[in-house]
């Protein structure tokens, strides 16, 4: 499969092959990557996808998008290596609410979120695509918790990686902390910053912009939008709609929604012929998309913090890869709407790209009483205990079930194990919700972190003290900045 960015602007667009994708991230114009086409799926392939294990059935999904750099011997052994440790045998279970209403549970990987279904495989791509090529990067990265946990998760002891994650000292939970700081790998660092998230930011970018060591160290981000991350995603939407009695049998799907990324995993997994039904996106009160969906306005508000932290988000930046399929895959007018958005806050209205949207999806806006409502509420009824993201998943599910009908089941996505927001769950149910057995010593064991300030300086130089390699063996190509 090939690959284009949403803002070329040529007629005759210029493709690139999954491997170029997989390790620059970004497109050299600041477009993000989609495929040049999709394949649709037949009956034998759907045929040889049922009844089998998870592994298996994401090395053959994976094959179908990065079939040119990887056999499907190769996929499958990194699938296996990246999904066999996951605490669930299944990987990515489901469970029945009622008589409709089923969770997909994508919270049994190392960090307790969702992210670790695709970190866990990208860490290994790369990994193995740098060994081929003889080649060494240095990932950086900053975090407001989730994702940093999940990164250095998935590349510690990656003899071609090196990962640096910076975080607000003081300004995450412990247990993200905790998940950052206790990873014991000679490859991974995790930099508490005396600053806030946006410092953090700020650092990254800098030491992006410093040609020099970008050139030594190779530096590298493996950020959300990357499109192998989409393509790892698109995994368990084919599986649970096998399992659920896809092809022959129509359903939907509710899923939390922040950057974008997972519910366009979603679109995609539609394109390849999975039928979805519906296509519903929860988000919590900074709900941009939902208020795009009902109005057709897409006009940014600032950010309010919520219990729902990983998608307390104003701009959701995988969104430009539906905008570039709304626009009939015309680049230039991709790129043009979004400079106008990043100049004027607002979208300019489109009223056709509007009305296809609407067919394709629907959104609902979940604020934090009805969120813990619907923890409560779950409880009560199963004596589950679920986490904020996936309630706002299953407030948003209900409604669309109540509103639109649709046919066939309807799966919320819960994308948070509830220890990861203990809090909240505690708040709704009266019960502190524990860790699973497997992460339970990491509240003992000992925390690795260096405390830096604030000063561009002293992480350049600390990165350069401790990365493994200082001498980059290619050209430097654009790899996009976290
Ligand atoms: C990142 C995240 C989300 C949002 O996913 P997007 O792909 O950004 O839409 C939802 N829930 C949890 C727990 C997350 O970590």
């Amino acid at each position: 499969m090939r690959y284009l960015s949403t803002r070329d602007p040529r007629p005759q667009p210029e493709t690139r092959s999954f491997e170029d994708v997989l390790l620059a991230g970004l497109a050299e114009d600041g477009g993000l990557f989609v495929p040049e086409r999709l394949p649709v799926l037949d009956a034998e392939a759907w045929r040889t996808l049922a009844g089998r294990p998870y592994a298996e059935v994401a090395a053959r999904i994976l094959s179908l998008f990065a079939g040119d750099a990887f056999d499907l011997p190769e996929l499958s052994q990194l699938t296996e290596a990246a999904y066999g440790e996951f605490r669930h045998g299944a990987v990515a279970p489901l469970v029945q609410l009622d008589e409709r209403l089923w969770l997909l549970e994508l919270f049994h990987g190392p960090t307790l979120a969702f992210k670790d279904l695709a970190l866990q495989l990208l860490g290994r791509l790369f990994d193995t695509v740098l060994a081929r090529r003889g080649e060494h990067v240095t990932i950086v990265g900053a975090t407001s918790g989730d994702t940093g946990s999940a990164a250095l998760a998935a590349c510690r002891d990656r003899d071609a990686l090196d990962i640096f994650v910076l975080y607000p000292q003081g300004r995450v939970s412990e247990v993200q902390r905790r998940q950052m700081t206790t990873v014991d790998a000679a490859n991974a660092h995790a930099i508490a910053v005396e600053g806030t998230f946006d410092d953090c930011q700020d650092l990254v970018k800098a030491l992006f912009a410093d040609t020099a060591l970008r050139r030594d160290l190779n530096l590298s981000a493996v950020n959300s939008i990357n499109f192998a991350r989409i393509a790892a995603q698109v995994v368990y939407y084919i599986a649970a709609g096998v399992a659920l009695g896809a092809p022959g049998r129509p359903l939907s799907f509710c899923v939390p929604t922040g950057n974008f990324g997972n519910v366009y995993s979603a679109h995609l997994a539609r394109a390849l012929g999975l039928p979805i039904d519906l296509l519903a996106i929860g988000t919590n009160a900074n709900d941009i998309l939902a208020r795009y969906l009902t109005s057709g306005d897409m006009s940014m508000a600032t950010v309010i913090p919520s219990l729902s932290p990983s998608m307390d988000i104003q701009v959701s930046s995988n969104f430009e890869r539906l905008l570039f399929e709304l626009k009939a895959e015309n680049g230039a007018a991709v790129a043009a709407a979004l400079q106008s958005f990043r100049q004027t806050g607002a979208l300019p209205a489109d009223e056709q790209s509007w009305r296809r949207a609407r067919e394709m999806f629907t959104g609902y806006s979940v604020d934090d009483s009805a969120t813990l409502e619907t923890i409560a509420d779950i409880y009560r009824q199963t004596g589950m205990q679920i986490d904020p993201h996936s309630a706002v998943a299953v407030n948003a599910a209900r409604r669309a079930l109540n509103r639109d009908g649709g046919t066939g089941p309807m799966v919320a996505l819960a994308t948070a194990h509830p220890a990861k927001f203990p809090d909240a769950v505690e708040q709704a149910t009266g019960v502190r919700p524990p860790l699973p057995p497997a992460l339970a010593d990491m509240m003992e064991q000992r925390e690795r972190m260096t405390v830096l300030p604030n000063d561009i300086a002293a992480i350049a130089k600390f990165v350069r003290a401790h990365a493994r390699r200082t001498r980059s063996s290619r050209p430097q190509p654009h790899r996009g900045a976290a």
